[in-house]
């Protein structure tokens, strides 16, 4: 397990950036990985974890949650609207909140249920055309309709291009955050945690480094 290899080169990260230490949080990201691996690392104390699909997140986590009281759980994958409510009632955060049709849903969810999941808006940093997510020009309208929803995201998300150096992706998403006071810095996986450390992440979801390789089998 990585998960005590993972801890110390993010403290070091940290350390490194001159951040505090504890500012960077770890969200492991158990999604299809087997039970035996998740419940050892829920064993060794850890308790943040993400996951990609709502279907398989519901399956799994209730159960494991009765186990090993006090687990926060962040969605980190595409949110399809029909699943809005069940995202609102089994997720702490939120991370893709990506169009407006998904934040009328999530802002109806929310009222209805009385539960508001910390959100995070994800942005396209590489205008990319087949990915999800807010391009930055649009980024000023799309909070501005949140807020008159109500909602108030706290942070931005972004995965960089596949294959491009994603410095300048975690660059790009840390000055959007500045310019529009939002605290929260979703960015960097296994390949790049350190490098979205030195440029202000505060939370970096991190799979495989901890769990080993996906099987999708
Ligand atoms: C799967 C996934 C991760 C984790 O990826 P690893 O490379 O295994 O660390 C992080 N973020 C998102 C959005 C993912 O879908």
């Amino acid at each position: 397990m990585g998960l005590d290899d993972i801890r110390r080169r993010i403290s070091a990260a940290e350390e490194r950036a001159g951040r505090a230490p504890g500012s960077v949080t770890l969200i492991a990201v158990s999604k299809v990985q087997p039970e035996g691996r998740v419940t050892a690392v829920l064993d060794a104390g850890h308790r943040v974890f993400g996951e990609n699909y709502v279907q398989e997140a519901q399956g799994k986590w209730p159960g494991w949650r009765a186990r090993f009281p006090g687990v926060e759980l962040h969605m980190i994958g595409p949110l399809q609207s029909n699943k809005t409510k069940a995202a609102v009632e089994l997720f702490d955060a939120i991370h893709t909140l990506d169009r407006m049709t998904l934040a009328r849903k999530l802002a109806q969810q929310i009222a209805d249920q009385g539960r508001s999941p910390q959100l995070f808006i994800q942005v396209n940093t590489g205008d990319e055309p087949q990915k999800a997510g807010i391009l930055a020009d649009e980024l000023p309208v799309f909070l501005s309709s949140c807020g008159d929803l109500g909602l108030s995201p706290q942070g931005l998300m972004c995965i960089p291009p596949e294959d491009a150096d994603p410095l300048p992706h975690f660059r790009l998403l840390r000055r959007l955050a500045a310019d529009h006071g939002l605290p929260n810095l979703s960015m960097g996986m296994s390949a790049d945690f350190e490098t979205a450390i030195a440029e202000g992440a505060t939370h970096v979801r991190v799979g495989s480094a901890i769990f080993g390789a996906r099987d999708y089998g």
